[in-house]
């Protein structure tokens, strides 16, 4: 397959309501990537319900339905292009379980969307602490997205005023200072999703606003570095066993070169095969190369054998696997809040690529200042705004590997939001060395485990980097 322009992947981002799905079902449209004859039909849908409005949101969601019954492989992306790029939304917001996504969705992202509503309330509802304008962005910033767009959302609400744009401009771009970004890089372009106002044309409701339309401002992304030199890697997504084609492993390369016949091996599987042939979005691939969605077809592995969370590698270059009795890893993080301290022991869930693990803390090693000093070795615990290299076990063998080799696969989040008992339980096995030994939960341990992974709510998160100097620039 010719490949015309770069591809960039992208995130939307954003507190609940603030305009996100409208928006994006509407920009989708202004560029062509919605059929006339389909927004036609939710229109009617949405007026019949007295809610005309809707009828962007619901391009969203209806396409992931239709899309889930019409297809074998169902990666859930939206697709478009401006001049210069490929795009390809990599979470849609409206999915239920979207937050989820964005911890372990955001590793893969190139460049995100934040959307803020600059209605009254709304603003601040997001921006308080908790908010999610405000946890986003610093999970975006995190999990090494350094490329944001920010759309000052719902301007048709405000009268269109350039002073509340100014001051909600002004108040986002010292926050996003202070997590990290650049922010002269960053266009704060004023919209309305619902009307369409400086998606794709200027809006005559904006004549002071002189910045880029969103679909300029997308065009305007630097293209995401090759990581082709390095060696392959691609972390599972979904496997999927297809009717007289087999198991299809489908994931994002994130590294390195997969060719077509190439002998691959699964970790920690620790299973060899053949990539007998590779597709994305339903187009056979000769090889595949960093940045590409793709879909593996695999001989002589039966699809409940891989699970998302391994990762495909070169035989000659296995990815690295760590956790119940394989090592552990150390790494330098950040704990962004806590509600109370982190002690050695600690075994909360770590996401890392498309993996979630439980991990425990073998030890904190030493804690670092405001300036990237040492100020103590062995602390005993480490708190809310603390910087701190640790040592971290997962409970089951994992891929992990070195941020500054495979920074997709060297940044992690932890979370643990669940009740004491819960977590008691998971940590309780792993101290009596029956998930080392099994290599897995049992039964009703991984049912509670995956049930509080449903019940997440962006409650609270700790993040990292292994083995890196890389300081993230965090203020509190
Ligand atoms: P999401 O939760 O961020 O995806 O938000 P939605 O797109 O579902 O929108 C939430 C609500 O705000 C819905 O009632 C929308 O109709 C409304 N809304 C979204 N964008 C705009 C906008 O630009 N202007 C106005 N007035 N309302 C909007």
């Amino acid at each position: 397959m010719a490949r015309k322009k770069p591809h960039i992947n992208l995130v939307i981002i954003g507190h609940v309501d603030h305009g996100k799905s409208t928006m994006v079902g509407h920009f989708l449209y202004k560029v062509g990537a919605v059929d006339e004859r389909i927004l036609k039909k939710y229109e009617e849908e949405a007026k019949a319900m007295g809610r005309e409005s809707w009828k962007y949101a619901w391009v969203l969601d209806k396409l992931a339905e239709e899309r889930k019954r019409g297809l074998t492989i169902d990666l859930g992306y939206f697709k478009f292009e401006t001049p210069k790029y490929m795009f390809t939304i990599i979470d849609a917001p409206g999915h239920r379980d979207f937050i989820k996504n964005m911890i372990t969705g955001t590793s893969q992202a190139d460049a995100a969307i934040l959307v803020v509503s600059a209605k009254r309330n709304e603003f601040e509802a997001g921006y308080a602490l908790g908010g999610q304008t405000r946890e986003h962005a610093i999970l975006a910033k995190t999990l090494g997205i350094d490329q944001l767009i920010v759309c000052i959302n719902k301007m048709d609400l405000v009268n269109y005023s350039e002073d509340v744009y100014t001051e909600i401009r002004d108040e986002l771009a010292r926050f996003l200072t202070g997590i990290g970004y650049k922010v002269d890089k960053i266009p704060f372009i004023p919209t309305s999703g619902l009307y369409g106002d400086n998606l794709v044309e200027k809006s005559s409701n904006t004549p002071w606003y002189k910045g880029p339309t969103l679909f300029e401002a997308l065009d305007n992304l630097e293209p995401p570095k090759p990581m082709i030199d390095k060696p392959l890697r691609i972390p599972v997504q979904k496997v999927f066993k297809i009717k007289g084609v087999g198991t299809v492993i489908t994931g994002r390369v994130e590294t390195g070169v997969l060719k077509k016949g190439q002998e691959i091996i699964i970790e920690p599987l620790g299973k060899k095969t053949i990539a007998q042939s590779i597709e994305m979005h339903h187009t056979p691939l000769d090889e595949a190369i960093p940045g590409d969605n793709i879909g593996i077809n695999v001989k002589g592995i039966a699809a409940e054998e891989v699970k998302r969370g391994d990762v495909v590698g070169p035989i000659d270059n296995p990815p690295s696997v760590v956790g119940a009795g394989k090592g552990s890893f150390v790494a330098r993080m950040i704990v962004i809040w806590h509600p109370t301290r982190i002690y050695a022991g600690y075994t909360p869930v770590m996401h890392i690529h498309t993996l979630q693990v439980a991990a425990t803390f073998k030890n904190i090693i030493r804690k670092y200042g405001p300036k990237g000093e040492v100020i103590e070795e062995n602390p005993e615990f480490i708190a809310k705004g603390d910087n701190a290299d640790v040592e971290l076990e997962p409970i089951k063998p994992s891929v992990v590997e070195v941020y500054s080799e495979f920074p997709p696969l060297g940044r992690f989040a932890i979370r643990d939001n669940w009740s004491v008992t819960a977590l008691d339980a998971v940590a309780g096995q792993s101290r009596d060395g029956a998930a080392r030994s099994s290599g897995s939960y049992q039964g009703d341990q991984e049912e509670l485990l995956r049930a509080n992974l449903e019940n997440f709510q962006s409650s609270w998160y700790t993040v990292g980097a292994i083995d890196t100097q890389t300081f993230f620039p965090f203020s509190f």
